[in-house]
């Protein structure tokens, strides 16, 4: 029996695994994180000062107060019966990476003990020699340390009954470029920080941080792992490269917000109490649009905590899912034809003082506020539109852009009539005359027409890859798959630089003479205008919108190779130089691991479409064309008319046709991508990759094969079909 009914026969047989009973979630919330309340527990009144200073306001732990809370944490994880610890950190791999000392060792004298030392909390040395690092650490040194961020607290990894310390670390080359995600988002966090608080002081004294807050959304596919198993192309790359639509897909909308079947939501409970015990605050669970598609989300974070929170996520959701037979596909566009998996980025910035800066106020002055900081947003994606693009270009991420109930590769921004309104109001009031008579402008009411605005926002925002969503903007543009430090990093780098300019802007005219409100109107003014033809409201997904965001001049990118120039360009060097997120070099070589992987991904992708097509698809087409050929054969011999067999013939004609031009498309791309192969600048190859091989083969080998699909006998077929993937469970 092949693998594909194996895996059938298996499923209806196999039912939702037992999970325990679920329990409140307060009491297992945080069970296994050295939050501050066990700080306060673990360690001395020193220690516990200064480990909350360094969270709160970055200042730096010496090395013999280090030593303190390493004692501490230790205590508190052999309490819970840790052998062993890891810095845990997020290498431009796109997963995470830890490597486990335990806890043990042997004194000079032999004398076997138990210890964690300051120096080990703070820092370590992978051998990391083989991540990625676009020639970094070729050029530099050849060696990376992780270091400590006390900003994210250190948790305890479960699996089966091992236990783990992690220590969150950011990943840095001994000449101090960042080698993972964590660096660069740590700096950006800090550059928005400082620009911000300056900017709130205009409006509060008492604001001195502002910190970005996060919370994801995140999309993922769950399929049976037997089946799994029996798709090479899930297993290599994360999604099908071949399968022909089912009778039924997401047409009949069945599926949306309807009831979880019952082993996925055994899968999510499961999934929901490690998530609360690493701290990790889940809030929702729901189908999703697609059959067989599903989402979570939490209640948002600080911006760092959420990053490390949704990377976790991740990892647990794959450990778990095994527990259930199951498998978490997080591909942005594992199946065609029907909707692909993003990871929503819900983002804002909140005070010291517990002012969210996205929520209009509820007097004048804050609405003031609300106002600079909602503008500047809208201005910083309009200026920076490109790099936008760029920090959400990946492989898989092409294929889910523009397609299927997904945002285009155009940055736009969405705000809803009411916020459109007010905005024109403010442009077409504040002319050049503005004085202080017209300081009733400044009084616009906005947060009486909340519930009209949240209203607004609810539906027609769906098709906008940048919207505002009553207190939060949400960039829906990310991958399911992407870690959101990067674009959580650009965002917050270029709104760190439009609220610099803001401030000089306005300190500017304040220094002309100007009143401070009346200047600060005058700049938003100004920024209404220079930014607005970013602003779209209608049908993102349409196809007028691709030609009036040609007229408009908007970027509208549809590959990587070319959306990751942004990254490069003179503008985007000073940007984050001036910023100080990367150096050029930092710069370069992430441009560089970006494309390299474009090309592993793809070059993955086209082998294995090669290799499926020639060892499972032609197989049963050639045994089955066979049988047509030989049973016409025998019925001509029989003496019966052509019309006895003209239909199997019909039949045996296009099996033929599909079985030629599939193998000879094959062929065709393997000498493509020998060419590709031997180019040697990266960006070269990436584009030549995406238009020789992907571009020019894939979704014709495809055709023929998923026609292949149809006509050839359902028992001979290999292959699990999208009917089976999709809807048996
Ligand atoms: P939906 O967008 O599906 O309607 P919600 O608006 O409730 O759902 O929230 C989506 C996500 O946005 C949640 O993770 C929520 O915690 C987050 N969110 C809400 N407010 C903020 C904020 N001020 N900053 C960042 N994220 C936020
Ligand atoms: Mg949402």
């Amino acid at each position: 029996m092949s693998l594909r009914f194996n895996a059938i026969s298996k499923l209806s047989t196999s039912p939702a695994t037992e999970v325990e009973e679920s329990k409140k979630i307060t009491t297992i919330f945080n069970s296994n994180v050295f939050t501050l309340k066990v700080a306060r527990e673990f360690l001395s009144d020193e220690a516990y000062k200064s480990l909350v200073g360094s969270i709160k306001a970055g200042q730096k732990i010496d090395r013999a107060v280090a030593a303190q809370i390493a004692n501490g944490i230790r205590a508190w994880a052999e309490s819970k019966g840790v052998t062993h610890f890891t810095h845990w950190f997020q290498p431009l791999t796109g997963t995470t990476a830890e490597k486990h000392d335990s806890f043990f060792t042997l004194k000079s004298d032999g004398t076997p003990i138990e210890q964690f030392e300051g120096d080990a909390l703070i820092q370590q040395e992978p051998d990391a020699s083989s991540f990625p690092n676009g020639g970094l650490r070729a050029t530099f040194e050849a060696r990376g340390y992780t270091a400590w961020d006390p900003g994210s607290p250190a948790f305890i990894m479960e699996i089966g009954t091992g236990k783990t310390l992690c220590i969150p670390t950011a990943f840095i080359s001994y000449t101090g470029e960042s080698l993972d995600y964590k660096a660069p988002l740590l700096k950006a966090i800090e550059a928005l920080n400082n620009a911000a608080v300056d900017v709130c002081n205009y409006f509060d004294k008492n604001v001195d941080k502002v910190s970005a807050t996060l919370g994801w959304e995140q999309e993922y596919f769950v399929v049976d792992e037997a089946l799994f198993n029996a798709r090479p192309d899930l297993v290599m790359c994360g999604r099908t490269v071949f399968g022909h639509n089912s009778a039924k897909n997401q047409q009949l909308e069945d599926h949306y917000f309807g009831s979880i079947p019952e082993r996925v939501y055994a899968y999510m409970r499961d999934l929901e109490t490690e998530c609360y015990k690493l701290g990790i605050p889940l809030r929702t669970r729901h189908n999703e649009v697609a059959p067989a598609q599903f989402e979570c989300a939490p209640i948002f974070e600080e911006i760092n905590l959420a990053v490390d929170h949704n990377t976790l996520l991740t990892d647990i959701m794959n450990r778990v899912a095994l527990r259930h037979n199951l498998r978490v596909l997080l591909h942005e566009k594992p199946f065609a034809g029907i909707n692909g998996s993003g990871k929503h980025n819900n983002w804002s910035m909140a005070t010291n003082t517990g002012v969210n800066l996205l929520a209009p106020g509820k007097t004048p002055k804050t609405n003031l506020m609300f106002l600079t900081f909602f503008v500047n947003t809208i201005k910083a994606v309009h200026d920076y539109a490109d790099l936008m693009r760029a920090s959400i270009a990946s492989a898989p991420n092409d294929h889910r852009l523009g397609a299927n109930e997904a945002p285009p590769a155009i940055i736009s921004v969405f705000i809803g009539q009411y916020l459109t309104k007010v905005l024109q109001d403010v442009k077409e009031r504040v002319g050049n005359k503005f004085d202080e008579q017209d300081e009733s402008m400044l009084k616009i009411d906005i947060h009486k027409s909340i519930p009209e605005l949240l209203m607004d926002n609810t539906d027609r925002n769906r098709t906008s890859p940048f919207a505002f969503t009553g207190n939060k903007f949400e960039f829906r543009a990310v991958g399911s798959s992407a870690n959101c430090a990067n674009p959580m990093t650009i965002l917050n780098t270029v709104m760190a630089e439009t609220l610099k300019t803001f401030k000089k802007d306005v300190d500017a005219l304040i220094e002309k003479g100007e009143k401070k409100e009346i200047a600060i109107m005058h700049v938003i003014r100004e920024y209404i205008v220079a930014s607005e033809k970013v602003l779209f409201e209608g049908d993102g997904y349409s196809q007028a919108w691709e030609k009036e965001a040609e007229k408009r001049g908007l970027p509208n990118v549809k590959t990587t190779p070319l959306a990751l120039d942004a990254m490069v360009t003179e503008k985007a060097k000073s940007l984050f130089e001036t910023n100080n997120i990367y150096t050029h070099s930092e710069l370069e070589a992430r441009h560089e691991i970006e494309l390299e992987k474009y090309i592993k991904k793809v070059q993955i992708e086209s082998r294995i479409m090669g290799e499926l097509a020639t060892s499972h698809i032609l197989p049963p087409a050639i045994r089955y064309q066979n049988l047509l050929a030989k049973n016409i054969a025998g019925l001509k011999e029989a003496g019966l008319s052509e019309s006895a067999y003209s239909n199997q013939k019909q039949i045996l004609d296009k099996i033929s046709e599909h079985i030629n031009k599939a193998s000879d498309l094959v062929e065709k791309m393997i000498e493509a991508r020998k060419i590709c192969n031997a180019m040697d600048n990266t960006r070269t190859k990436a584009i030549a990759y995406q238009a020789q091989v992907k571009d020019t083969f894939f979704d014709e080998i495809r055709y023929h094969v998923d026609k292949l699909e149809l006509l050839v006998d359902d028992k001979e077929w290999y292959l699990p079909k999208y009917r089976e993937l999709l809807f048996l469970r």
